[in-house]
């Protein structure tokens, strides 16, 4: 157990803009933040963080709360999990109850995994560093690839011991349990027993985006091609391969600043180009680019360039890649390498300035890198022009934004030396036969107000939650400002200004009223609790309150807030909902009201139908009477005349 006091110390410590900006590329529009949701595939932002309300909001996924609840979604930690990750973050000192042995075993199985692989590479790294047959094949084999100790560092490469059992052996030398290290693949076993799955290769562990280990890659040593020159981890509940980009944790902040991404075939490619200046390098190593993998680069930059080998096999992964990256909107480029080199022996024949200069030089857009491929042999046979020309068309039409649409087919129109308005109609026909496949999602609108556009009807039966959302969001967000009351005192009017909190708990409390929605009715108590010691809450009351967060950030953000820029730029104003608090205060109060009197008396004609003795119907008639009238009076306090 974390205590209490920790706990606020976390929350204050907590830069929500800080911790969602080491996930997400964050940009400022007005007084929050916005960026790609990463719960969802998107292209426009509809994700927002605001640093005064210390929450999030995802509009894409419907997904909000605080610091931690985010980290509890997007990293999937549990809640002390996500506690611990700030803390360390922050420097916060945790200190708990000391746990047993038996704790420790039924600590989260996840947590064990990643225990399990931090224990790994720490054996690993201490194999490589320390231990001879370490120092004198792995380390060796290390230095004569060029790595510097630097970056033997930043990736915290290792090395396993040729030998069946070493990792087996360490871990029970520390009463480590063997159970996880077999979930997680690094111990196997058959009809002899335990054996070690890495043995006498150079390790590369894999990181996840927060910077813990998840897996590993091994590399052979041996020469005599026996063996498969890589082994990896298979997949377990904290390596899932789709979703991770080997290299992102050690080049996420190089991404961000170069506004680039390079992509690269596997782990000895990044890391060389790595030390050879170039970090902002990724690679998907081992499996065909996914969609979750070009989700996670658009989280940083929107500008790729794919590096891969000029082989075959490297150009049709290219092509392959390519296509997968403009459907996602991402700009583009690709970088060919001379016959027989790829990324990493390139990067270490030429210096530092040589290789950028030769990356800088080299960048072709898919056009040309389509067309010089396609092209290349046969470059005067009319058919073989034509199926170039509807492999770029076939690409053109995959990329969603229209300006970047007209850019390309101007440039294709002036390669193939082609009428513009002839390719124009090729890629339309292309997306009209696309349009019908593909059904059109609109993205969801958030209305700001959750008020019906029909208040009320009569004699129907009146679903209240909406209701009784309004009346929260509006004390959420507004309970402190003062709204114009008329008070009568002594035959005397006068008007008085009320907290909006005030007003709203005040009329239903007059009419007994209670809420449906048990998270509603506790944001009700606790203004009601708060206005008892002359307090009027506001949202960061609540938004350390897991049970609540979620709601509160649904309740205090709206879409309209992403689009400040254009509505800035366009000097559009629109009229402030706070501007007319007072009237949506009192509209939101008496449609409640009226919905829950209308109910009651559906209810009493409902009870009526079913009594058989005449005595206690007579009372039920006079009730429902007296209910009719104190619905005219509401209703009539709207302007509504219901008819009889
Ligand atoms: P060599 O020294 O023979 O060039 P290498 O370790 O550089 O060997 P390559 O065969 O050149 O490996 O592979 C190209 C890239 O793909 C490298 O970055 C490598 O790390 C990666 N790679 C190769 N095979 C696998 C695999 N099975 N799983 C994951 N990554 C791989
Ligand atoms: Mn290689």
């Amino acid at each position: 157990m974390i205590p209490q006091e920790t706990i606020a110390k976390i929350f204050d410590a907590a830069d929500i803009v800080e911790v969602i900006g080491d996930f997400i590329h964050l940009k400022k529009s007005g007084s929050n933040f916005k960026g790609l949701s990463p719960f969802a595939n998107e292209k426009t932002p509809s994700f927002m963080v605001s640093p005064g309300k210390r929450i999030f909001k995802d509009f894409s996924s419907g997904k909000g709360g605080n610091v931690v609840t985010f980290l509890m979604e997007h990293e999937h930690l549990s809640y002390p999990e996500a506690l611990k990750w700030l803390a360390n973050k922050y420097n916060i000192e945790i200190i708990e109850k000391e746990e047993t042995h038996e704790q420790i075993k039924e600590k989260h199985q996840r947590e064990a995994l990643y225990l399990a692989h931090q224990f790994a590479n720490d054996f690993f790294k201490f194999s490589l560093r320390e231990t001879d047959e370490g120092k004198s094949i792995g380390l060796s084999y290390l230095k004569k690839r060029g790595y510097h100790l630097k970056t033997i560092e930043t990736f915290e490469i290792g090395y396993s011991p040729n030998n069946y059992n070493a990792l087996e052996n360490k871990a029970n030398e520390m009463n480590y349990s063997l159970e996880t290290l077999k979930k997680s693949g690094l111990i196997k076993e058959n009809e002899k027993g335990n054996y070690d799955f890495f043995r006498g290769r150079v390790i590369f562990p894999i990181h996840n985006i927060t910077g813990r280990i998840i897996g590993f890659g091994g590399r052979t040593l041996r020469k005599d091609g026996n063996v498969a020159k890589y082994f990896n981890s298979p997949e377990s509940d904290i390596y899932n391969k789709s979703n991770v980009l080997y290299g992102l944790y050690q080049s996420k902040n190089e991404i961000i600043k170069n506004d680039c991404c390079f992509l690269v075939e596997g782990y000895t490619d990044v890391i060389s180009l790595h030390h050879n200046g170039i970090q902002n390098t990724v690679s998907s190593s081992g499996t065909s680019l996914t969609d979750g993998q070009i989700r996670l680069i658009k989280r940083f930059t929107n500008n790729v360039v794919i590096l891969y080998d000029s082989d075959p096999a490297g150009i049709s992964a290219s092509f392959r890649g390519v296509d997968m990256l403009l459907k996602d909107g991402l700009n583009v480029k690709v970088v060919l390498f001379p016959t027989g080199e790829d990324p990493d022996s390139y990067a270490n024949q030429l210096s530092n300035e040589e290789f950028k200069l030769f990356l800088s030089d080299n960048q072709i857009d898919f056009i040309s890198f389509k067309t010089n491929h396609l092209l290349d042999k046969t470059e005067n046979d009319p058919v073989n022009i034509s199926k170039t020309i509807s492999e770029i068309i076939a690409s053109i039409s995959i990329i969603p934004d229209v300006v970047s649409r007209s850019v390309y087919i101007k440039k294709t129109a002036q390669i193939f030396e082609m009428d513009e308005q002839l390719l124009i109609n090729e890629v339309q026909k292309k997306l009209r036969s696309k349009r019908v496949t593909n059904s059109f999602n609109p993205s969801p609108v958030h209305s700001k107000s959750t008020l019906p556009s029909k208040p009320f009807e009569k004699g129907v039966k009146h679903n209240l939650i909406e209701q009784e959302k309004d009346l929260i969001r509006l004390m959420v967000n507004y309970g402190a400002h003062s709204i114009p009351l008329k008070v009568t005192s002594d035959n005397e009017e006068s008007i008085e200004e009320y907290p909006l909190a005030q007003y709203i708990i005040e009329e239903i409390l007059t009419d007994k009223l209670s809420y449906n929605n048990e998270k509603y009715q506790l944001v009700f108590d606790e203004f009601y609790d708060g206005l008892q010691k002359g307090l009027v809450l506001n949202e960061q009351h609540f938004v350390q309150n897991n049970d609540l967060t979620g709601l509160i950030a649904d309740l205090t953000t709206s879409k309209n807030t992403l689009s400040y820029n254009w509505k800035k730029k366009h000097q559009i104003h629109t009229k402030l909902e706070s501007e007319m608090l007072k009237q949506a205060a009192h509209q939101s109060v008496y449609i409640f009201k009226l919905r829950v009197t209308e109910n009651l008396i559906l209810d009493k004609q409902q009870s009526l139908k079913n009594l058989s003795s005449s005595e206690s119907s007579e009372s039920i008639m006079e009730e429902i009477k007296e209910l009719i009238k104190v619905r005219n009076i509401f209703a009539n306090e709207l302007g509504i005349i219901v008819t009889q």
